[in-house]
């Protein structure tokens, strides 16, 4: 046996894997991530090294081969573990040890450590009060919310304010001029008594929120390390929760992850963090340079920090002794990496914990199907904390059914319902958010008479329409053509639904023309920071309708809203996607949760043609165990993850014969290679985008109840990929339980 090893850990060399002998007395000893010193160059000095992994057949000459020295005993190094890690993550997922270790280790890089800014307030608190009732008065919103922030915490990075707070370096200045606050670096630190971090008032949990931390503490006190899912409506203090979990785990000299999805890494998340644990807290997010980043490492390295908060990345902070990962909004399907290996954060977190005894709390409002499945099955723990915490109550949610809109000849895009409250809210003056549910939208044909949509028959997912007329199923390849009137009713109003933001946006200022109207979507929010600005001015009151994509569901708290609209709400529910129904229920109930969050109550309309359809119906009712019951029975029935297990093999090239031959090939081998291990192949088919940029694409699924059964078929078929000369000039990617449909 020969063992791979890599001697340095930057970046930059991270692809020099260099081959050892393994002698007799290590024989069976060895893993991979474990550290090992072995002779390095002319020299043969002593390196230290870690094993990425192993191989009977050497590369080399077998002389040439030296042999490794030994292992290290005692240190549990933290590269060692995520390489253990990494090796996980190329097996579970696919792709090469060098792509693994590249997302998992750390980008070490030697620059200068940046200057720290912070602003800290300058005022008595009295003083503070009255300058923001001043600015209160002359709708001064930005400089409003920049104090009501200092006097919260008087001290705070002066780049945590500009990033999260929208604030621009310019009313920073303005109040600096003014004499309300000073920015200071630490050579002009001049007013430390002001500038401390202020304690919050602790919050006395619910009985609810204090089982749920005690049934997490108790296991974690006699060191059962599991994973947990606090399943809660936004709102109901799950952050709380969150916090007076890690405080726990920090007493103790530990470290804890806390993963956002980046676009809800809103400003009040973070100085919740910051007011409990004060500077001990680090924050990532992709808008940081790799300089920054890099000083973020360097304070997790010299032991500054306790928490790290950021997206799936930080989930690698390389911590010396982490207790404890959150993840909040599980079911965003932004935790599943797009890129080789791509890999679920809730996943690798899990198996993170598994190797550090570490624990997992998983948090939701709607809950994906796998987190709840397993706490079904016993593998997770469930908490619950039912309602809201602060005694505000959820909206009200009304379904409008669009087909009776038509019958009663109303074709525009609004319902009457929606209209009318439109006009009500001008009046009072409280805002409208407007959401065009575009999500994964891939041209599905349906009928505005009956709401009858046309699907695979072997698939029951939509066909989507091709431009060569045809309907076509991007799992299995069915075809058939295109419909002129609705096979179910006869209608003639049957086709894709077209309306996008913009049309509406006209629309909405044709028949509301005394309202200010903004839109966001991605022509709008190009720019830098483009979507932030609109989200800011929304929240600053500097509009009465917001339209927009799925983009203004979340982050921001908007209290003077009162009012959302769902526009055809069905779209997401028949995309090609057999998560289109999980998804559509989870984008409704947060699009829901967005009305009356100040101290009015809201009210939500859903337009939809099919109002009966559950992922709706459940939504309506805010009923996520009802719409779990009838989604698990169509996984079930069509096996479906979670149930079963799904592997895409997406296949792509230049040329479209070879293309095709090679795809041809490649189902033949798989087929032979199965023995009589239980899976079942799909297609190849065209993906709904068969072609990009010049390069045609074909994807072939596998399904089966076992996982293990298709990380073995992976292995294989990467295996015969190498040694097969046709795939040379294509690209293969393997994607397990894919969240987006190729
Ligand atoms: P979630 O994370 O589930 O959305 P939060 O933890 O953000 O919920 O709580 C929502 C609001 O309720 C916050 O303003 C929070 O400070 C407040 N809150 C949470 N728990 C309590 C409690 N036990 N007592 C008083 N206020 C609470
Ligand atoms: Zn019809
Ligand atoms: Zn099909």
């Amino acid at each position: 046996m020969y063992a791979k090893v890599i001697v340095d850990i930057t970046h930059e060399k991270l692809d020099k894997v260099f081959e050892y002998s393994i002698p007799g007395e290590l024989a069976g000893m060895l893993k991979v991530g474990m550290e090992v010193v072995v002779p390095f160059g002319r020299a043969n000095r002593e390196t230290r090294g870690y094993i990425v992994g192993f191989s009977e057949i050497p590369e080399y000459t077998p002389e040439q081969i030296k042999p490794i020295l030994r292992k290290e005993e005692d240190r549990r190094a933290i590269e060692s573990r995520l390489v253990a890690l990494a090796a996980w993550m190329k097996e579970y997922y696919g792709g090469t040890m060098i792509q693994a270790l590249r997302t998992v280790l750390p980008i070490k890089k030697k620059g200068k450590l940046l200057q720290k800014r912070w602003v800290c307030l300058a005022l008595k608190e009295e003083e503070g009060r009255e300058r923001l009732a001043f600015y209160l008065e002359k709708n001064q919103r930005a400089r409003a919310r920049l104090l009501a922030g200092l006097l919260d915490q008087p001290r705070q990075e002066y780049e945590l304010i500009t990033r999260k707070l929208n604030i621009t370096p310019s009313v920073i200045r303005a109040l600096e001029e003014q004499g309300v606050l000073a920015v200071e670096t630490k050579q002009s630190f001049r007013n430390p008594a002001a500038c401390q971090v202020k304690k919050r008032g602790e919050v006395i949990l619910s009985e609810q929120q204090k089982k749920a931390v005690d049934i997490f503490a108790m296991d974690y006190g006699e060191k059962k390390y599991g994973t947990y899912l606090l399943y809660g409506v936004t709102g109901s203090g799950k952050t709380e929760v969150y916090m007076e979990m890690i405080s726990r785990v920090v007493k103790e000299g530990r470290q804890a992850i806390v993963l956002i999805p980046e676009i809800a890494l809103t400003y009040q998340t973070v100085l919740r963090f910051y007011g409990r644990f004060g500077g001990r807290v680090a924050i990532l997010n992709s808008r940081l340079s790799e300089g920054e980043r890099s000083d973020q490492m360097e304070r997790v390295e010299r032991r500054e920090v306790d928490v790290m908060i950021g997206p799936r990345s930080a989930l690698f902070t390389p911590f010396k002794n982490l207790g404890l990962i959150v993840i909040d909004e599980e079911h965003e399907a932004a935790y599943k990496s797009e890129q080789v290996p791509r890999y679920h954060a809730r996943e690798t977190a899990v198996m993170r914990a598994r190797l550090e005894d570490a624990s997992v709390v998983l948090g939701s409002a709607t809950p994906s199907l796998e987190a709840f499945y397993r706490c079904e099955r016993g593998e997770y723990t469930r908490l619950t904390l039912s309602g809201r915490a602060a005694d505000k109550e959820l909206a009200s949610v009304y379904t409008v059914d669009m087909r009776e809109e038509l019958k009663r000849g109303n074709r525009s895009i609004l319902s009457d319902k929606l209209s009318g409250l439109m006009t009500q809210r001008l009046e009072d003056g409280q805002q409208t958010m407007l959401f065009l549910n575009r999500r994964g939208y891939a041209g599905f044909v349906s009928c505005r008479s009956c709401g009858y949509v046309v699907k695979c028959p072997h698939c029951d997912v939509s066909l989507s329409s091709h431009k060569n007329g045809r309907l076509v199923c991007h799992y299995c390849g069915y075809e058939e053509p295109a419909v002129k009137v609705c096979p179910s009713c006869g209608s003639p109003y049957v086709g894709g639904f077209k309306a996008g933001t913009e049309a509406i946006e006209e629309l909405v200022k044709r028949r509301f023309p005394q309202a200010r109207v903004l839109r966001m979507d991605m022509d709008t929010t190009r720019t830098k920071d483009g979507h932030e600005k609109i989200l800011s001015a929304f929240a600053n009151g500097e509009a009465d309708i917001l339209i927009g994509t799925q983009m203004i569901v979340k982050g921001h708290d908007f209290p003077n809203v009162t009012l959302v609209g769902v526009l055809a709400a069905d779209m997401s529910l028949y995309t090609d996607d057999y998560r289109a129904a999980e998804k559509t229920f989870a984008l409704l109930t947060q699009a829901a949760g967005r009305a009356g969050r100040g101290r009015k109550k809201g009210e939500v309309i859903i337009q939809t043609y099919s109002p009966e359809h559950y992922s709706i119906a459940c939504a309506s009712r805010q009923d996520y165990e009802g719409f779990y019951k009838e989604e698990m029975r169509y996984r079930e029935l069509m096996g479906y993850p979670p149930v079963a297990q799904l592997l895409a093999v997406l296949v792509t090239g230049g040329e479209e014969e070879l293309l095709d031959t090679a795809v041809r090939y490649l189902k033949e081998f798989i087929l032979r290679a199965a023995g009589d291990r239980e899976f079942q192949v799909i297609g190849p088919a065209s993906p709904f985008v068969g072609k990009v940029n010049d390069v045609y694409r074909r994807v072939i699924y596998l399904k089966s109840r076992d996982y293990h059964v298709l990380t073995v078929m992976k292995n294989y078929m990467e295996q015969y990929i190498e040694i097969n000369k046709g795939f040379q000039t294509l690209r293969i990617q393997f994607d397990f339980n894919p969240v987006n449909i190729f």
